[in-house]
């Protein structure tokens, strides 16, 4: 173990990442697997690289349960270029798509949809600020959409779906769960496409995940730039042109990190632990702290809290650094406080974060 100071990270995206991870991707720095060379500087076609991305992609199988008819993406652009390449790929011609707006991330990937063709929003909470997720009968739902378009846990507003919505018969399920990927188990059978941007559970940025059922690629139109076409890609393995080698590498290392912990089961409880008890404080504050979402929306990986007023709000951000805890502001759209208790933040840090939210009541409430 690094003897070394480290943060309590709460930062939203990109955000802390595994200590034993960080510390073998130290280890294998300047010589990877007896190359004399690290993962950043050596081909992508060479064996050892090759390596990597099939342990990558069979470890991330094995956590997340994924069967052997869906496809395994590695892909740029973050997750902001899915919302694009989602409507471009699989919005069959002149069809609609249904979308779920919970947040700002469905309200974008929306916003991306309709510069491209046809949508129907299916439930919106923006009027109520995007405090909750929707219960199963207030979607309304087109039996012939294209395919149903949700995102498991919004980042900014903290809210988060405890179960899939159910799409109608025949219409698959598409899910942007960049922040709370791998962090609880999943059904993949459920979905037709499940994407997300690394740098919020899974890695540092520069690599989206994007698992795709196969019989979705036979609706990818043939006139698609090479880079945006999911056909393309499966093709060449994601490697079309050279993939993001070392952010592929990295999220590598946090699948096997997270089969190591005992999988996602255990990575479930421990995000609970976690969020419980920060909850836990805000609901027994007395109104002190006023947690954002509704008590059976709560996000397990933001939780997004406000204080009397925005200068308790501003002090309580600039006393926690003081504490060595980061990234505890809100999104500048929201305001109040956020923190973001990814996969990878210890319990301690939950810990240190709830002690301060107490003391720092008793000083000023
Ligand atoms: C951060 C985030 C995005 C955008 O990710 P980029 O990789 O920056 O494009 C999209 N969706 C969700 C849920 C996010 O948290």
């Amino acid at each position: 173990m690094s003897t070394v100071k480290r943060a309590h990270n709460f930062n939203a995206g990109p955000s802390i990442l595994p200590l034993p991870v960080l510390e073998q991707a130290q280890k294998e720095l300047l010589d990877f697997k007896g190359t004399g060379m690290s993962v950043m500087e050596i081909s992508h076609r060479s064996k050892e690289f090759e390596t990597v991305m099939a342990e990558a992609e069979q470890d991330l199988r094995s956590l997340m349960g994924i069967p052997s008819n869906y496809k395994i993406l590695f892909l740029q652009g973050g997750a902001t270029l899915q919302f694009s390449m989602i409507p471009m790929n699989l919005r069959t011609v002149g069809g609609s798509a249904d979308y779920v707006v919970t947040g700002s991330w469905s309200k974008s990937a929306l916003k991306e949809a309709q510069k491209l063709g046809k949508t129907k929003t299916a439930f919106t909470a923006e009027t109520e600020n995007f405090n909750r997720i929707p219960k199963q009968d207030e979607l309304k739902l087109d039996p012939e959409a294209a395919y149903l378009y949700f995102t498991s846990n919004e980042t900014i507003h903290g809210v988060e779906f405890k179960n899939e919505p159910a799409a109608p018969a025949g219409v698959p399920l598409i899910v942007d769960t960049s922040s709370d990927f791998i962090s609880r188990p999943m059904d993949v059978t459920k979905y037709g496409l499940i994407y997300a941007g690394a740098q919020k559970n899974a890695g540092p940025a520069g690599v989206v995940v994007t698992i795709i059922r196969d019989d979705l690629l036979e609706r990818v139109p043939n006139n698609l730039p090479v880079m945006l076409d999911y056909k393309a890609q499966v093709a060449g393995g994601s490697m079309h042109n050279t993939p993001p080698c070392f952010a592929i590498y990295m999220v590598g290392l946090v699948f096997k990190w997270a089969l190591g912990l005992g999988g996602l089961t255990e990575i479930q409880r421990r995000n609970e632990a976690k969020a419980g008890i920060v909850y836990k404080t805000i609901d027994e504050s007395g109104g002190f702290y006023k947690g954002h979402a509704a008590a059976d929306s709560r996000s397990n990986m933001n939780v997004t809290f406000r204080l009397p007023n925005e200068d308790t709000e501003k002090s309580f951000a600039s006393e926690a650094k003081k504490l060595n805890m980061i990234g505890l502001a809100g999104h500048r759209s929201v305001g109040g406080m956020r923190a973001s208790l990814y996969n990878a933040l210890p319990l301690e840090s939950a810990e240190a974060l709830v002690e301060f939210m107490k003391d720092f009541q008793r000083r000023n409430g």
